[in-house]
């Protein structure tokens, strides 16, 4: 997700805020401020309490998705970060999640700490209206049927909603089958979000009252098609790459390889006609770095005579790194800025480079199997329940 920006780190989560939410905070408060002037509060006390309103709407979505990841990482499920934004919140997680119990748990204590939060808020404005603090009830009595929707709405059983995942989960665990959960559950989250817009058209134009309400709920429905449909998506590639590893495309399909003291103009003629845009550049018979094509064109001609590739090569330390041993998909997921991945493998004390694989490559790989998926035998869609899934994590 692009535009966002961290706004600090709580046990070691980044939070960080999608400029997309600005418009939904700014929904919120304007909700709760409308709703405190129609039952007679003046404009400026309404505008403190829609401001705190707003405040602990924030604070609430962070509890869901805190919730998720304080959930996840001692199952051993990474966590990079939490992010807010239109539709609510996502914790991002990495996909290796082992069994589906812990996938049951991480994803469920979501809604439940909304539902948690919703009793706590409606005590409070329970027992503040029966004490006569007027200001206060209103506020956590809103909050409470925020929290209260938020819980619900999330236990709807359609991925990516949480409740989708916990029906994943479900699946995942009588068929043994994750790849059958994944699809599963993700057909369950188009048919929501065809349910969900239909109403939205419905409302929209029969009950004028609430047609605001009508286009919000086909937004929300065309957010979860897209959504479910990546997933669909996601999950064809991960069955078709299914089982191959980064060290195996290392080996079967290595770069053209020059020595650090290689001049650039030499290594120009390679890039020009080479099946990649990219040569890996040795050191000592081991990975020093890449040379990409687009470094090269930055220099300009007449100086590339005579300057070895090392002055202009990236260095291996800079690039994103991945296990051999890790499958495609983990790559892609890896690859960030369309930098090559160097490819480690374990050593005695510590790692060693094994190679670079660049964004060409997995490429080639992805479209070949894609291509090639169809004839594949049903047998490989795998019914390892202690096998890694594939599927970026994006709790509701
Ligand atoms: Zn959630």
């Amino acid at each position: 997700m692009g535009h966002r920006i961290t706004i600090g780190s709580i046990a070691g989560i980044e939070v960080r805020i999608h400029r997309s939410w600005v418009l939904i905070a700014l929904l919120i408060g304007w909700s709760f401020w409308n709703r405190f002037v129609v039952i007679g509060y003046a404009p400026t006390p309404a505008v403190v309490m829609a401001v705190i309103g707003a405040a602990l709407f924030f604070f609430s979505v962070l509890v869901h998705e805190f919730a998720h990841a304080l959930e996840a990482q001692p199952r051993g499920v990474e966590v990079s970060g939490i992010t807010l934004f239109l539709f609510g919140g996502v914790t991002e997680m990495s996909s290796d999640i082992r069994r589906p119990r812990d996938e049951f748990a991480l994803t469920a204590i979501g809604p439940f700490s909304s539902l948690v939060l919703a009793a706590i808020f409606g005590l409070v404005a329970f027992y503040s209206a029966q004490v006569g603090l007027e200001l206060v009830a209103q506020v956590a009595g809103l909050l409470g049927w925020i929290n209260l929707a938020l819980g619900v709405f999330n236990l709807l059983p359609g991925a990516p909603l949480d409740g989708g995942r916990i029906l994943r989960a479900l699946v995942w665990w009588v068929t043994g089958d994750r790849q059958r959960a994944v699809r599963f559950a993700a057909r369950t989250g188009q048919l929501l979000a065809a349910l969900i817009v239909s109403f939205g058209i419905v409302q929209l134009l029969f009950v004028p009252a609430a047609a605001i309400g009508g286009i919000w709920l086909i937004v929300i429905g065309g957010f979860l098609a897209f959504a479910a449909q990546s997933e669909i998506a996601q999950q064809a590639i991960d069955e078709r790459l299914g089982g191959l590893t980064v060290g195996e495309l290392l080996h079967r399909d290595e770069l053209v390889t020059l020595t650090a003291d290689t001049d650039v103009a030499t290594a120009v003629e390679q890039l020009r006609v080479g099946p990649e845009g990219t040569l890996a550049i040795t050191r000592d018979g081991r990975t020093a770095g890449v040379l990409l094509l687009e470094d090269v064109a930055k220099l300009p001609a007449d100086q590339r005579a005579g300057r070895p590739v090392a002055e202009v090569m990236l260095p291996v330390e800079e690039l994103p790194s991945v296990d051999g041993g890790a499958e495609i998909t983990e790559a892609l997921r890896e690859m960030a800025g369309g930098r090559p991945l160097a490819v480690t493998a374990d050593e005695e004390g510590g790692k060693r480079i094994e190679g670079v694989v660049t964004p060409e490559q997995l490429e080639r790989v992805v479209r070949r199997s894609l291509q090639l998926g169809e004839e594949q035998a049903p047998a490989a869609s795998g019914t390892r329940p202690d096998d890694a899934g594939h599927l970026p994590q994006a709790g509701g």
